[in-house]
């Protein structure tokens, strides 16, 4: 079998409230929906973020790989060297638009669910978490909107776990929405916080301090860097764990050496792939070291990769964050994957076990044409450190 051609379609997603984090707002997500044929009729999906410029890396990445065999996977990854590893080429966001839809290639053509090619289903459900971003209201009223946000979340699909995006408001006034929650939900909710990185080390060794009574499931990027994030962890007893400060595989034995990081979040599109992010677990598996999954605010294409991913990863210990509960529309049969009980259930059909419903790519189409790309704004204006 080959990989003979390639079909992206730009779409627009609006979400249900405005998103806002320490480092970004927006009010929808474009993305790039890959369909990519073979020689055999059998056609993969595949979906990363971004508009005309993740379209045009998607094409290179599509030129990299065009008349491959899809089953050669490791040949097929490494013939899509990118800048996460000093070399040019399509970015690991296009790459993994790419990869993923031969993973359902594969999966299509042997008839089986892709989690059935990467170890088999250790488990039939993966547990999410809830990132609940700030709205921009009073910062007076941030802890009971937080705490509104969750009742809300976890009445309609039983979180387990929910995660504050940090960093926009005074430190303080976060560690009371966090102090809130535990008041409001008690011991049974695994409760993050993620100020994305913005948090001088300074500051996120006293949150760890005054935060040490609220047994945090861990602060996921409190400061910026492996050192910061270091010297941080050497002064609280608290998890660390990071989808910003590891992002490629150089960085893997730097951060293990300093006890920099207790959990890496891994991510096919910022690691270029299933493939690259199942070789990412099992090196944190082989080290001991904690394994969750990243989200880049997924549409059902990609929540369905990672899904398998999850489903056959067992050193993977921890609820993965979604976010498309927040999103007004998807582009799959029967609409965005349903949450029940905190968890989604991994599709058994073959491939990815998803397909494009062509009305609802229609729709993302048309406000993609009518709208242009959204944009996400990034550096929030809010953010605290502007004003303090
Ligand atoms: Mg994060």
């Amino acid at each position: 079998m080959k990989i003979t051609d390639l079909k992206v379609d730009l779409i627009n997603i609006t979400y249900t409230h405005t998103m806002s984090s320490a480092t970004s707002k927006a009010s929808g997500t474009t993305k790039c929906i890959v369909r990519l044929g073979t020689d055999e009729g059998i056609v993969g999906l595949g979906e990363a973020p971004g508009g005309a410029e993740t379209h045009e890396e998607i094409l290179r990445a599509y030129e990299a790989v065009r008349g491959h065999d899809p089953f050669r996977i490791e040949a097929l990854v490494e013939r899509l060297p990118g800048p996460h590893r000093g070399l040019y080429g399509p970015t690991p966001t296009a790459m993994s638009a790419v990869e993923m839809a031969v993973w359902d290639i594969m999966g299509k053509a042997v008839g089986r669910p892709v989690c059935d090619l990467l170890g088999g289903r250790y488990r039939a459900a993966v547990p999410v978490c809830a990132p609940l971003f700030t709205d921009e209201g009073a910062e007076a009223d941030f802890a009971s909107a937080t705490v509104a946000a969750a009742e809300a979340a976890i009445a309609r699909w039983g979180f387990g776990a929910v995660k504050v995006k940090a960093g926009v408001y005074r430190p303080g006034t976060e560690l009371g929405a966090l102090r809130a929650l535990r008041r409001q939900f008690g011991d049974g909710l695994a409760l993050r916080v993620d100020p994305n990185g913005v948090w001088s080390p300074e500051e996120s060794i006293r949150f760890g301090q005054r935060a040490l009574d609220l047994d945090l499931e861990w602060m996921e990027d409190p400061t910026w860097g492996i050192e910061g994030m270091q010297r941080v962890r050497a002064a609280v007893p608290i998890p660390l764990a990071t989808n910003m400060c590891v992002r490629n595989f150089d960085e893997v034995p730097v951060a293990f050496r300093a006890r920099a990081v207790d959990v890496i979040l891994g991510d096919h599109r910022i690691w270029g792939g299933i493939w690259p992010t199942r070789k990412l677990a099992a090196l944190c598996e082989g080290m001991n070291v904690g394994f969750g999954l990243h989200s880049s605010h997924e549409l059902g294409i990609a929540t369905a990769a990672r899904l398998h991913l999850a489903a056959a990863t067992a050193h993977l210990s921890y609820p993965i964050d979604v976010t498309h509960w927040f999103h007004a529309d998807d582009v799959i049969e029967g609409g965005p994957l349903p949450i029940r009980d905190g968890a989604i259930a991994v599709p058994t059909g073959p491939g990815l076990g998803v397909e494009i419903d062509p009305e609802a790519l229609e729709r993302g189409a048309a406000r993609c044409r009518r709208d242009g790309p959204y944009m996400t704004t990034f550096t929030h204006p809010s953010r605290y450190r502007w004003w303090v």
